[in-house]
């Protein structure tokens, strides 16, 4: 099912869960990697050595809950944004569930924010306690709202009211430039603003031009996660307004699958 979807369902989170004692001892990590990848980056940033080291390189993370403090540093390294820091802790009607977020503009402290499950569905309402911006690092910045104690371990993402002026600001134009150069805006591809930028300025403002010459949006999700900022790229640098520029082909996202796939009907192997 989770191949199928990409949610998690409760026996997998079960799974991971640390004990009820730890649980109650204070914040941790929750490692929702469910998928065999290669990919290790959390077993070599945790200062504590929580993160056990893999065998292999596509092996999936496990964590000592003896050792972890709950800093947040895996989380803001973990390129699949699957870590999250939880701490029950502290109160018996609510808890706070850190959150690796990647959109602009971030939250104030105390904003009051829609939290959602892990299918992307609103199911409460969140406050912004911390915003840990990893400025120097450059990692993703960790979010950590409070939420009811019961919703903890459904609460997996959060999006800004939609009467918060700021929600999806359309670029000044002749505003500041947000994003370091080095910032990854097409994740799929690898891709840097800095690398966006240089295509704009010798005169390619739109997506689809931008695909064609350096493949931003060309990856698994088609653009789904880096069409709003490079479109913001563009009106900023070109002065157009948003609804002036072509959005480009939309496409529905893809992901690899084997050939066994392919011959063998529906099933997920
Ligand atoms: S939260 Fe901190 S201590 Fe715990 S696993 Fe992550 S980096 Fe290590
Ligand atoms: S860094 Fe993230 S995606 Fe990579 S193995 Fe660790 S938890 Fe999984």
């Amino acid at each position: 099912m989770y191949l199928k979807t990409g949610v998690a369902d409760k026996e997998l989170v079960l799974n991971v869960l640390p004990s009820d004692e730890r649980r109650g001892a204070g914040p941790y990590a929750l490692i929702e990697c469910f998928q065999e990848i290669p990919c290790n980056p959390c077993t070599e940033i945790c200062p504590f050595d929580s993160i056990l080291p893999m065998e292999d390189i596509n092996d999936l993370p496990r964590i000592d809950y003896e050792t972890c403090t709950g800093c947040g540093i895996c989380a803001a390294i973990c390129p699949g944004l699957a870590i999250f820091i939880l701490d029950e802790s502290y109160s018996d009607t609510v808890a706070s569930v850190g959150i690796p977020y990647e959109f602009v503009p971030l939250p104030e402290r105390d904003e009051v924010v829609e939290a959602m499950d892990r299918a992307g569905e609103v199911i409460c309402e969140g406050k912004v306690l911390r915003v840990n911006k990893n400025v120097k690092r450059q990692n993703t910045p960790v979010v950590t709202i409070e939420v009811p104690k019961d919703k903890v371990n459904e609460v997996r993402f959060f999006q800004r009211k939609k009467d918060d002026k700021d929600v999806l600001p359309a670029a000044d134009p002749q505003g500041e430039e947000n994003l370091p150069d080095t910032t990854i805006i097409c994740r799929c591809e690898n891709i840097t603003v800095g690398e966006v930028r240089d295509m704009i300025d010798q005169g390619y403002d739109n997506f689809d031009e931008l695909k064609r010459l350096i493949r931003t949006g060309m990856g698994p999700c088609q653009g789904r996660t880096c069409r709003h900022l490079i479109m913001q790229e563009i009106t900023r640098k070109t002065g157009k307004k948003y609804d002036d520029i072509e959005l480009g082909a939309f496409r529905p996202p893809t992901k690899p699958i084997q050939l066994e796939q392919l011959m063998g009907g529906e099933k997920d192997v």
